[in-house]
């Protein structure tokens, strides 16, 4: 059993408990949707929240594998919501956000894992915000061609695809999925007729070496991923595999300069950063570039 390391104070957050994150909670709540930022414990709620940013989580809020990172509450799946699309859509609208991000559980139990959702939430949204942009945070629809299709076919601005660790811990980690078929995943999307922005994020402090952080950025790159986010892994709970290693600021932003010097023009990197953390923002610069 690895000891519990103390955190360190870089990565302690303010408690957000104001007005309008109260209110994007009720309101996230009344339309029957589920947010990431919710489900995941994430630390940048108050944050996010506040600056009325919110990452959606679709198909429901139970998930079909069991990552050993992840609190999203694991089992049976719910039934899918046909209004899920217009709730979205709605809440999106009423918040006035500039930037949507869409994340689902991972549904193995759906033939093509649930890529029409996507795809209908994407147009829902572009329906009742034409200007805001979209960015999908996909599960690896275990590489199915024809669920890829049908997401990148409603043109979302960014297509992410979260790497999330080095191969070797791969089976320790995230046991059911395989690591080239999520580079594979990434390389499709990043190929696609008109293609979207590519995206992927890794975690850190899971025990991976510094060398194994560069082959996969060397292989993210290699695939036409544009954008990377590199954070670091915080474990939800006991019940989750324990933090290697807090990171500190400083490796961070070497780990930043490496990416840079493969070639990726955008990388964010920092213990707080999440794979939707400001994710506005990365657009509009990769846009104005
Ligand atoms: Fe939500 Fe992403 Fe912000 Fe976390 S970083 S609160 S998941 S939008
Ligand atoms: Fe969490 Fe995604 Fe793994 Fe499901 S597939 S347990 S949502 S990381």
């Amino acid at each position: 059993e690895q000891k519990i390391l103390e955190k360190p104070k870089w990565l302690v957050q303010h408690v957000c408990n104001d007005d309008t994150y109260k209110n994007v909670r009720k309101l996230v709540k009344n339309l029957n949707l589920h947010t990431v930022c919710e489900s995941a414990d994430c630390p940048n709620i108050g944050e996010c929240f506040g600056h009325k940013t919110a990452t959606f989580l679709i198909l429901g809020g139970v998930c079909t594998r069991a990552c050993r990172f992840c609190a999203v509450p694991k089992g049976k799946p719910d039934l899918i919501d046909p209004n899920e699309p217009e709730n979205l859509a709605q809440a999106a609208a009423y918040l006035g956000l500039k930037h949507v991000v869409i994340t689902s559980v991972t549904r193995d139990d759906l033939p093509r894992g649930g890529a029409e959702q996507f795809a209908a939430c994407i147009a829902a949204v572009r329906n009742s915000s034409p200007d805001t942009s979209i960015e999908v945070l996909t599960p690896d629809f275990r590489g199915n061609v024809s669920a890829l299709n049908i997401v990148l076919k409603a043109k979302p601005t960014v297509f992410n695809h979260n790497i999330e660790t080095v191969p070797r811990l791969y089976s320790a980690i995230r046991p059911i999925a395989d690591y080239q078929q999520s580079i594979d995943v990434l390389r499709y999307a990043a190929h696609y007729g008109e293609p979207p922005l590519v995206k992927s994020g890794i975690m850190v402090g899971l025990g991976e070496s510094q060398e194994e952080i560069e082959e996969v950025c060397n292989d993210l790159h290699e695939a036409g991923v544009n954008i990377l986010t590199i954070g670091q892994y915080l474990r939800p709970s006991l019940k989750h595999v324990p933090v290697a290693e807090y990171v500190t600021p400083g490796k961070f932003e070497m780990y930043k300069r490496i990416a840079k010097g493969i070639g990726f023009e955008h990388v964010v990197s920092g213990p707080l950063v999440r794979s939707s953390y400001h994710a506005g923002l990365m657009v509009e610069e990769c846009v104005h570039h």
